[in-house]
């Protein structure tokens, strides 16, 4: 998990840590995106997230860091993080409340088995 979410804003963006280099930032929720199957189509499962910082490449240029980790519904190592991730995300692009997002993410978990790893509070509308 070396790409992940560390802290959400008001401002509908998502901080970013890369462990590997120390270093991250923050990006709007409406820019992290679903994984595609092969096919193309978007994958409801995974979310995507790119490492927004800069390094230093081996000829002295700057340039993005771009290190991608994909993030499954049912959290990976960090559950509580990924699914407020996923309900962040969804509710930037469907629109609704928190509590609206919640039930869509809990049944995509439902869906893939791992509704035991569900960590957040259904009666809640906000994302924890
Ligand atoms: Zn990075």
């Amino acid at each position: 998990m070396s790409v992940r979410p560390t802290a959400f804003g008001p401002d509908e963006r998502v901080t970013i840590w890369h462990d590997e280099f120390q270093h991250g930032g923050s990006v709007p929720l409406a820019d992290v995106k679903q994984t595609k199957n092969a096919d193309g189509s978007p994958n409801p499962f995974w979310l995507e997230l790119v490492c927004p910082a800069t390094r230093v490449n081996a000829r002295g240029q700057t340039v993005p860091c771009g290190s991608v980790s994909l993030h499954p519904v049912g959290g990976g190592a960090d559950p509580v993080m990924v699914q407020r991730l996923f309900v962040r995300a969804i509710r930037a692009t469907r629109g609704g409340t928190f509590r609206e997002a919640k039930v869509v993410a809990r049944n995509l978990i439902e869906t893939v088995g791992e509704l035991h790893r569900w960590r957040l509070d259904d009666a809640s509308d906000d994302d924890r």
